[in-house]
């Protein structure tokens, strides 16, 4: 099924499928095999102005809206989940965040070299006592002259083992806590009392890991503090609807290259004497898959054109992640299936792949909180 997109989207999606193509692709089965990123690769997205794409004109970025941007993740992930990853650090809640709330001396320090990739960032909120609940969380920041003093711990926190600076979220005001309590502090690399103290890999490529960090009276100068004491939680939700659409785009473009795979290998493969494509049992999976697909950019690109429009969407981030993530393990299950043993075989992008989603239905909200969220809405019209 094709969507339609306006003349501008289109010349951009081409290019970025171009790019793609001759940069990324090459790239994604050594990535897989090492566990490593090439050191060129982030300074090429900030030369292109992919990190940048999203950050307003006045801080040095190309100011476009959330579309264009979830469309260049949609053509990352394609080739590799961690190529979407790196991309989202230019437009994901750390930049636009500095460049919204940051002072003078943040945007300076910091925006720079996020925008040309020569800086690494990191954003920890999930912690042992919230994830699911972030309400829970129990790292604190303390008011002291001139600064604050951090305490507590975090885990999952996407690329801290590597972050030249992360962004924490901490409560400050026990009493208010999420209400009007919580604050985020941008905490350099080498701060005494900060430290990464795991290193986990993942059920997905080993190059996306994540760390575990420790604050252990890490004190921080008020010049820390990102925006006003106190709006840390505002500051992470701002971001939520964002996460929740870039997510569902990268789920849409992982599916479309399984499909893509998919289809070929059944034209290709013969059994019992005809080509698989000549079976009505993996006909009906294609169908099925390019159906799901269809379904998710339906919802995707309309509730991206309504936000880029400055339109409210209520809950349609939700439904779309919820539906997109559910749907790319649909997808890549029925690809496994239709590649029999080389689906299953390591070093095979369908096997990288079926394992890489998963992620999708726990990170940036699961499945269920999603389904909190939506049932709420429901609830509150009836
Ligand atoms: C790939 C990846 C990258 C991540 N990167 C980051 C990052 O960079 N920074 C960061 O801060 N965090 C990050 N996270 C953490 C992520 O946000 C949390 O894992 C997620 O919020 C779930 O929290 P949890 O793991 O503590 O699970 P829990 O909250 O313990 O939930 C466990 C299970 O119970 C379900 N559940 C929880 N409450 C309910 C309920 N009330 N009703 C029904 N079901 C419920 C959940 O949906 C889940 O299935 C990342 C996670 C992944 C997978």
């Amino acid at each position: 099924m094709k969507f339609e997109l306006s003349p501008e989207l289109t010349q951009m999606r081409d290019a970025l499928r171009k790019f793609a193509r001759a940069e990324l692709e090459p790239l994604e089965d050594a990535i897989d095999r090492t566990g490593e990123l090439p050191p060129h690769l982030l300074p090429l997205l900030g030369k292109h102005g992919y990190l940048s794409m999203r950050l307003p004109v006045d801080v040095g970025g190309a100011g476009m809206g959330l579309f264009p941007y979830c469309l260049m993740l949609e053509e990352f992930s394609r080739s590799h989940r961690v190529f979407g990853l790196l991309a989202s650090a230019g437009g994901g809640l750390t930049p636009i965040a500095i460049a919204r709330h940051g002072s003078a001396e943040q945007k300076r320090k910091y925006l720079a070299g996020l925008m040309d990739g020569s800086m690494r960032t990191a954003f920890a909120l999930t912690e042992p006592a919230g994830g699911s609940d972030n309400s829970a969380m129990t790292t604190r920041g303390d008011k002291v002259a001139g600064g604050w003093v951090l305490n507590g711990r975090k885990h999952y926190i996407n690329g801290a083992h590597d972050a030249h600076f992360i962004v924490v979220i901490a409560i400050t005001d026990p009493v208010k806590r999420t209400r009007g309590g919580v604050t985020a502090f941008l905490v350099d690399k080498g701060t005494p009392g900060f430290n990464v103290t795991r290193v986990d890999t993942t059920m997905g490529s080993d190059v996306i890991k994540l760390a575990e960090i420790e604050f252990a009276d890490c004190r921080v100068p008020d010049g820390a503090v990102l925006g006003k004491p106190g709006q840390g939680f505002d500051l992470a939700k701002e971001s939520l609807r964002d996460g929740r659409m870039a997510v569902s785009c990268s789920c849409i473009g992982t599916a479309d290259r399984l499909l893509e795979m998919s289809a070929a290998h059944a034209k290709s493969r013969v059994t019992f004497g005809k080509p698989l494509a000549e079976r009505q049992a993996i006909q009906w999976m294609l169908a099925d898959s390019e159906v799901d697909i269809a379904a998710g950019r339906a919802m995707v690109y309309q509730t991206l054109a309504q936000i880029d429009e400055g339109r409210d969407v209520g809950t349609a981030a939700s439904i779309c992640k919820l539906y997109c993530s559910e749907m790319v393990g649909r997808v890549a299950d029925r690809a496994v299936q239709i590649h029999g043993g080389m689906g299953i075989v390591q070093g095979y992008p369908v096997e990288r792949m079926y394992r890489d989603v998963r992620h999708y239905r726990i990170g940036e909200g699961s499945s269920e909180v999603q389904r909190m969220l939506i049932a709420k809405d429901v609830l509150k019209r009836a």
